[in-house]
């Protein structure tokens, strides 16, 4: 079965239906792209499949439980040691270096300063960026800093990475850069990615497509797997 799964989420704000009905799956180890509109409910969709938002109606289920009916401590405490979070810019603590931003998600699990900065080199080097591990976020590019953040979401081997817009902040030769190495550093790790983006180029890098259009979720591409019509 999938690890994790939307089904039939609802969520209103105020008068705004940000999502009516929609649902996704996201299996072990795939990168699955959620596209759409801008205002569609595509990052509704994210931060309730991520836990961060509670739908009003429907399940988000992961690992066999259900995610949306588990109590927030239960939740935010998954969230720590089974998700990964890259978001479009502002994720880095300003005033710690490169290597010390991804050495903080170990550190806070009790890790030692020693091991886990010596990881966070190693993730920083993997990720091409292993030349800001002295600099602040203030003082790299905008694709320096996002490899950094991608190598701050990867670095506890989480099971899912969520990217919202992770491209967002980037020209396109950066973009497809940050993205290349997301990819490669999920699959090797083995952890599924939900990417939202609507940009077609950065959606190339998924195993497969959901369209968001007004609250609703459609899967695209897949019509080999769809029964025949008759
Ligand atoms: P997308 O990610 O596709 O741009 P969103 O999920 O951010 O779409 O938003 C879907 C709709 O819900 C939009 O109309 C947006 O303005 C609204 N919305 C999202 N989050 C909130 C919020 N916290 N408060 C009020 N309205 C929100
Ligand atoms: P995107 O289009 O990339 O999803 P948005 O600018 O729509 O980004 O939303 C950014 C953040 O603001 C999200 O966390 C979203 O939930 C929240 N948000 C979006 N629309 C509203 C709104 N009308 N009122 C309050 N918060 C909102």
């Amino acid at each position: 079965g999938a690890l994790l799964s939307a089904v039939d989420l609802r969520k209103s704000f105020g008068p705004t239906q940000a999502l009516d009905g929609a649902g996704m799956d996201l299996h072990a180890g795939e990168v699955v792209a959620v596209m759409g509109p801008s205002g569609s409910g595509k990052s509704t969709l994210l931060h309730c499949l991520a836990g961060i938002v509670q739908p009003d109606g429907g399940e988000v289920r992961y690992a066999g439980r259900v995610l949306s009916a588990m109590p927030d401590r239960e939740r935010s405490a998954l969230r720590r040691t089974d998700f990964g979070f890259v978001f479009q810019f502002g994720q880095l603590v300003p005033e710690l270096t490169c290597l010390e931003n991804v050495a903080l998600p170990m550190r806070l699990d009790g890790l030692r300063r020693g091991p886990a900065e010596k990881l966070a080199r190693e993730w920083l080097d993997r990720l091409e960026v292993g030349d800001t591990a002295d600099k602040r976020p203030g003082e790299v590019s905008g694709g320096q800093g996002q490899r950094a953040a991608v190598a701050r979401a990867l670095v506890t081997e989480p099971r899912v990475v969520f990217a919202d817009e992770p491209t967002g902040a980037l020209d396109s030769l950066n973009g497809e850069r940050v993205m290349r190495l997301l990819v490669a550093a999920a699959k090797e790790s083995g952890a599924a990615v939900l990417l939202v983006t609507h940009e077609p180029r950065v959606a190339a890098y998924s195993d497969r497509e959901i369209v968001v259009r007004d609250g609703k979720s459609r899967q695209v591409g897949l019509a080999a797997a769809e029964p025949a019509r008759s």
